[in-house]
């Protein structure tokens, strides 16, 4: 039985990633401090054989006892909201949380796969974005703590690789959506949908005609193992290639949900990129990979368990 450690367990994907690898036959061990992370996201794991929680903080030693396969680096806040909320703990998490899940990997002899961003691309000036593309990023702007550490955290990880021989992967993880998304999260869709579903405004940011390709968690989740069980140690895009602007994907929610909400228009954050769409050439010729889940259908999921939880809340 393969046994896998992932940081971040508790979060959006890191949730999904426990609930994959238990049911392919893993131990998993989710270690999470539960900063954005939530125990929800993992209660119904909780008792299940081969299923450990463990709250910690990653930006410090990470103890494990026994042997380790597989290394999944997945903490950090990730949300633009978080930018302004928790700067110091993503630069935390991005350097030391890093260091020490590598150092973890390679006391283990574990295999290494970091969750990167389309974040390291910035504010592009191609479009869509192939992994050759070394990005804009503004290393003093309020998304560069972001930016910034997860840039740092593929340097890390590829110094790993070539000093001490450590098995790498790196993913870059373009917008992802699906249940579990915090209620409060700040990023757009979960905006959208709790606004729609409470009957309030909806926020678009500058005038909504910025782009962005919204992937659905089981993809990438797909695109995840695949990357891990491969022998690909360059950087992966995994995201789903259907460009839409925000103004649409705001009319959808509204349909989707049914609401009667209006649309408001709130100013543009600072360095707010204006196009985003993943080149998936990579992933398609090495991984075999493609997205198999449209943004409506993800959409519809997602939105019905928002549904559920705000009513849960009341
Ligand atoms: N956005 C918006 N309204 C919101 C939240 C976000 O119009 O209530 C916009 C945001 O300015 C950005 C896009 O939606 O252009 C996607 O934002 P998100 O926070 O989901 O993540 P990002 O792709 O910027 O990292």
């Amino acid at each position: 039985m393969p046994r896998t450690v992932i940081t971040g367990g508790a979060g959006f994907i890191g949730s999904h990633l426990c609930d994959h690898f238990l049911a392919a036959g893993h131990e998993v061990l989710c270690i999470d401090n539960l900063l954005t992370g939530s125990r929800d996201n993992v209660a119904h794991l909780e008792g299940r054989p081969g299923f450990r929680f463990v709250l910690h903080d990653v930006t410090q030693f990470i103890e494990v006892e026994g042997p380790v396969d597989n290394v999944l680096h997945f903490a950090s806040p990730a949300s633009p909201a978080d930018f302004e909320r928790l700067p110091i703990q993503i630069l935390k998490v991005g350097a030391h949380g890093t260091h020490n899940a590598l150092g973890l990997a390679k006391a283990k002899r574990a295999r290494f796969l970091l969750a990167s961003t389309s974040e390291v691309y910035g504010d592009p000036e191609v479009n869509p974005q192939p992994e050759t593309y070394l990005g804009r990023v503004n290393p003093i702007g309020i998304r560069g703590v972001y930016d910034e550490a997860k840039r740092f955290a593929e340097a890390i990880t590829m110094a790993y690789r070539r000093v001490h021989k450590l098995e790498t992967r790196i993913v870059r993880i373009f917008n992802t959506f699906g249940e579990r998304m915090q209620l409060d999260d700040g990023r757009a869709l979960p905006n959208f949908a709790t606004q729609a579903l409470r009957g309030e405004p909806l926020t678009i940011y500058g005038d909504g005609s910025q782009t962005r390709s919204f992937g659905y968690v089981a993809d990438l989740v797909d695109g995840l193992d695949r990357l891990l069980h491969s022998d690909v140690w360059e950087p992966v895009n995994i995201g789903n290639p259907e460009e839409v602007t925000l103004l649409e994907v705001a009319r959808e929610v509204l349909e989707l949900t049914g609401s009667k909400s209006e649309l408001v228009y709130r100013p543009l954050p600072p360095g707010d990129p204006k196009v985003r769409r993943p080149d998936i050439t990579r992933a398609r010729d090495l991984l075999g990979w493609a997205p198999r889940v449209s943004r409506r259908a993800g959409f519809e999921r997602t939105i019905a368990d928002f549904r559920r939880r705000l009513e849960a809340i009341g």
